[in-house]
């Protein structure tokens, strides 16, 4: 649904929140932290073995054979995927296992948009063929947006700017409505699901979501196919639906025999909503009078824009199946290594199997850095290094229209899933430039960080670390920020939902393709990835990874720097209760944030004192579960109040934003709620959850001392 490259853009976390000298913290610790002396070594050389593996002429291959048609989910391409990526974890010698869910997802049967005044027009809305590049001239998705209402209106045209609630506040001191008229918003700033409904709340009788060429398109670069920027017919597809999961079947998993909710009474859009490209937005913009905008409305077209109401009419017709066909089967599929140690133990990797088109980079990238590394993992198993924990190699079905086969799958599957799995790691985008980006959870990024420097950056001197530092211009002795988990990707269901530590990677670059047909194999072997070495790099990644958290004697996670990040969130809740006159009742969060970064300071002590006098076969499964217990101890059964789906009370996407993340969201929705009862209500609650995970240390402490 939403490309890594989107959530760098909102990345919030720029304010040096690791001006602490990490590597002068990392040069005390152990060689590797979570195995015992003799363990590292080994792991350090298996590590090495498998870095080397993943291939790019092989992903390469993938890329090709992956992206060699549109394969939305719910079609016979996209079960064509399915039986491509289990073959392929057949031949590896993987168990495999496929998942099928019923996900209403109604396909579009028609879509047409008229400029009925000033003059009379229909809009070419498809993207046409371009020569040399073979997928272009094949039949495509029609261009509307996924979970569109249906119908067909006729009304005076609006330009809204972003569509956001901001803009339409800014609509209102200017004196226009939407209210019954045709909305024109621009892509960016936020998800344009916020967009759809935003507009259906101010009365719009329909929406159309353009791709300004200001914000991806000729005033960013060169146009496809001279360049890697959405030319002027380039159409971004994408699901308006603000939920994660099936509406059908809300919180609980779409299996056949489970109630459905009719569309009636789905929380999806009524009104048209339809994705156009900066053409055909010209065609309706262009004629716009009425308000002058204000300046910052300005966007890339080559003319002046306007408000309206009018003088341009315009007519929207969408039609769909959901009458007779719109429920539709998806496959999640599974690659599967057994562990030897701990079976019940799981160490996940996904990413989504489905696109709005071939979909090179969203997400065939990311499925081949799976396959990948699975290749690489799945040879060191034959060679006799059979991990310690269950590894799985997962590609999720319908990502694209609101995260549905992995939100599926952790609702099926939630008793296994928030008892045995250690770690989630997700690949979406992640080969479509050389610039390298990661995040997650805080308590996996030291072992991230750790992993990139072991792994050699595909152009440059030095590795992916060094490289990535080089890029961000920090010097050699601090880290690189990397991003908070706020939305919109397979790691929702995980993170959100469950609580379990998550992390993603991936290198972005200039793109302009982004849910268009022309996302595909001429353009990513142009643009994106021409070597297909950052495909490669992306497995190295994902296969060290998933070895590290697999073989690890005591489950690697950096409680410390995790409450240390914690910390940096108090200060703006502090300054928002502080304008608002309520005092600080923020002391009792903080001083539990620090008592829990204390725990994690002794466990993390005595864990390396204990592992330095260890021998191998020592068993440490009370402290690993007690470990696995500290993050989870940070959700809250009953939800967030706003999004009761949602029990992470860390991160989650903002609720009027979509992409943007926001930290400590019970407190801060309390803020914004302007209840001051109630955010006191949520620092007590949020600072008893942190004494919760510092209880959980404490434990996993303990148990460490009776292993000996
Ligand atoms: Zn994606």
């Amino acid at each position: 649904m939403q490309p890594f490259r989107a959530r760098q853009l909102v990345l919030t976390a720029f304010f040096s929140l690791l001006a602490t000298n990490i590597r002068a913290q990392e040069a005390s610790a152990p060689p590797m932290p979570g195995f015992i002396l003799a363990g590292a070594e080994q792991e350090r050389a298996l590590e090495a073995d498998v870095i080397a593996r993943p291939s790019a002429n092989v992903a390469r291959s993938h890329s090709q054979a992956l992206s060699k048609e549109t394969h939305v989910a719910g079609s016979e391409a996209q079960a064509r995927t399915r039986d491509y990526v289990i073959q392929q974890m057949r031949e590896m010698g993987l168990e495999t296992e496929v998942r099928r869910y019923d996900a209403f997802m109604p396909y579009p049967t028609s879509v047409r948009v008229w400029r009925i005044a000033p003059t009379e027009k229909e809009l070419s809305l498809a993207e046409p063929p371009i020569a040399g590049d073979s997928t272009s001239a094949q039949r495509q998705f029609l261009t509307v947006n996924g979970y569109s209402g249906t119908g067909d209106v006729t009304g005076d045209v609006v330009f809204v700017n972003y569509g956001l609630i901001e803009d339409y506040a800014r609509l209102d001191s200017l004196g226009v409505s939407v209210r019954g008229r045709i909305a024109v918003a621009r892509y960016g700033r936020s998800f344009r699901g916020i967009k759809a409904r935003e507009a259906e709340r101010n009365g719009a009788i329909a929406l159309l979501i353009y791709s300004d060429p200001q914000s991806d398109g000729f005033v960013r670069g060169d146009v496809y196919p001279d360049g890697p920027m959405r030319n002027w017919n380039g159409v971004q597809r994408g699901s308006v639906m603000n939920g994660a999961g099936d509406p059908a079947t809300p919180g609980y998993p779409s299996v056949r025999s489970a109630p459905r909710l009719p569309p009636a009474r789905m929380d999806i859009p009524r009104i048209p909503v339809v994705p156009i490209s900066y053409v055909n937005a010209s065609e309706l913009l262009g004629g716009l009078r009425g308000q002058d905008i204000p300046n910052a409305w300005q966007g890339g077209l080559p003319f002046r824009y306007h408000i309206g109401p009018g003088p341009v009419r315009a007519r929207i017709q969408v039609a769909d199946d959901r009458a007779t066909n719109g429920t539709k089967p998806i496959y999640n599929t599974f690659g599967l290594v057994r562990g030897s140690e701990r079976p019940e133990e799981l160490v996940i990797i996904g990413g989504h199997r489905d696109a709005w088109g071939p979909g090179a980079a969203d997400n065939v990238s990311g499925t081949v850095s799976v396959l990948e590394a699975a290749r690489a993992v799945s040879e060191v198993v034959r060679a006799g290094h059979r991990p310690k924990r269950t590894i799985i190699f997962a590609t999720w079905d319908a990502e694209e229209w609101g995260l549905i086969g992995s939100t599926e799958y952790v609702e099926e599957d939630s008793l296994r899933l928030a008892r045995g799995a250690v770690a989630y790691l997700n690949q979406d985008v992640v080969a479509e430039g050389t610039r390298f980006g990661a995040g997650g959870s805080p308590s996996l990024r030291a072992v991230l960080r750790d992993v990139a420097r072991r792994v050699a950056d595909p152009d440059g001197a030095g590795s992916v670390f060094s490289e990535w530092q080089r890029v961000i211009g920090v010097v050699d002795t601090v880290s690189p920020p990397m991003t908070d988990p706020g939305g919109g990707s397979d790691f929702a269901g995980f993170y959100n939902h469950l609580g379990i530590p998550i992390a993603d990677w991936g290198f972005s670059g200039e793109s302009g393709v982004y849910h268009s047909q022309y996302d595909d194999f001429a353009w990513m072997s142009h643009f994106g990835d021409p070597s297909f070495a950052y495909h490669a790099t992306a497995a190295r990644i994902g296969a060290a990874m998933v070895l590290r958290l697999a073989n690890a004697d005591v489950l690697p996670y950096d409680y410390v720097e995790f409450a240390r990040t914690m910390q940096r969130y108090v200060t703006p809740i502090e300054r928002a209760l502080s304008l608002k006159g309520w005092g600080g009742p923020t002391i009792g969060l903080r001083s539990a944030i620090a008592r829990m970064e204390r725990e994690a300071a002794s466990f993390a002590a005595a864990r390396d004192s204990v592992l330095a006098n260890s021998v191998a076969g020592t068993r440490f499964d009370a402290t690993n579960a007690a470990l696995r217990d500290v993050e989870r101890a940070l959700t809250r059964p009953a939800g967030l109040r706003s999004r009761p789906w949602y029990r992470n009370l860390i991160y989650v996407a903002d609720e009027n934003n979509g992409y943007a993340n926001m930290s400590f969201p019970s407190v801060n929705e309390a803020i914004r709620a302007n209840d001051e009862r109630l955010v006191a209500e949520e620092l007590a609650d949020l600072s008893r959850r942190f004494d919760d995970a510092a209880r959980a240390l404490t434990q996993a402490r303990s148990a460490l001392a009776r292993t000996h």
